[in-house]
């Protein structure tokens, strides 16, 4: 389990940021997104969520939106932190270790503007931590930690997501109990399928529409997800809804159980991707569990089926 001492101090961080972005939401006028609350994503009781992998996710009222941004940092990623910036939208972003060091700048720059800055391992390894060697997939996710710490140069927040949402018990287990809340999604914007960011745009928002409200999946280090997102958050607040921010600190997270008819959207997919990689066959598109799928069982979404990329 994380220091106590160590969210104190993070949260510490974060209300002098909040406070420095609460003085620029004045500039972006009442017509602008914002954000609506925050969420206290605790050190109590960490857990699983996101409902295309998990069987809860988090209590969020109707309309109401979570922000996910993966793979990054990435040539777009400063679109991205401008498009939100514009909107005094926050965000949550899942952060690749190997990118963080390359870029570290913008990595700076997220966590200064008040994103959560999560993680999402040092290599996104093409066979996923769940293929990887127990021992070795635990070093590749601290060594992204670690990355993205020194990176951030500030601390970051105890949120991780699988690369291809594709985790084990084990190490599930092993980062609920360091203090890291593992995070699936409930809607993805199928950003890792070329299409017009108009029509990333209308596709999100049409899939939004239907299940309500949820944790929403981006990739950061795609242009036209970049390139959609200013019109998207605009759209957002057109239809009503809002945004909350996660932060990490104290006590339970505010979590909502699945009903009994709940399915994994993604488990079929990486069963069916990993089928080839066990068998020892050399595909050249990494895993991508993030690939299309129904969103959710308890909202049933269109489907795409062609598998594709997540970066
Ligand atoms: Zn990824």
């Amino acid at each position: 389990m994380k220091k106590f001492s160590q969210f104190l101090g993070l949260a510490a961080v974060v209300s002098l940021t909040s406070a420095g972005a609460s003085a620029a939401r004045a500039d972006c006028g009442p017509e602008s997104l914002g954000v609506s609350r925050t969420m206290i994503i605790g050190n109590a009781n960490p857990t699983a969520v996101g409902l295309q992998t998990y069987p809860r996710t988090l209590d969020l009222a109707d309309h109401e939106v979570v922000l996910t941004f993966d793979d990054g940092p990435a040539a777009p990623t400063a679109k991205v932190l401008d498009a939100l910036a514009r909107e005094c939208a926050k965000a949550t972003f899942f952060v690749i270790g190997h990118n963080a060091e390359a870029m570290p700048a913008l990595v700076k720059r997220a966590a200064a503007e008040g994103h959560a800055i999560g993680h999402h391992s040092y290599s996104h390894p093409d066979r996923t931590l769940r293929l990887m060697d127990e021992a070795m997939a635990k070093a590749d996710i601290d060594k992204g930690i670690a990355a993205t710490n020194k990176a951030a140069g500030v601390e970051t927040a105890p949120f991780f997501r699988f690369p291809g949402f594709a985790d084990t018990p084990a190490l599930v287990s092993d980062l609920n109990a360091r203090g890291y809340t593992v995070f699936g999604s409930d809607v993805w914007a199928s950003d890792w399928k070329s299409m017009t960011p108009k029509a990333e745009r209308e596709l999100i928002l049409a899939r939004l529409d239907k299940i309500g409200r949820g944790i929403v999946l981006f990739h950061d280090s795609k242009t036209q997800t970049a390139e959609m997102l200013g019109e998207f958050l605009r759209e957002l607040k057109k239809r009503g809804y809002r945004l909350v921010h996660l932060l990490p600190g104290a006590g339970e997270t505010a979590v909502v159980a699945a009903g009994p008819e709940w399915t994994s959207t993604t488990e079929p997919i990486i069963a069916k991707t990993l089928a080839g990689k066990k068998a020892g066959g050399k595909t050249k598109t990494r895993l991508n569990t993030e690939a299309d799928a129904p969103s959710s069982h308890t909202h049933p979404m269109e489907e795409n089926t062609s598998p594709a990329e997540t970066r």
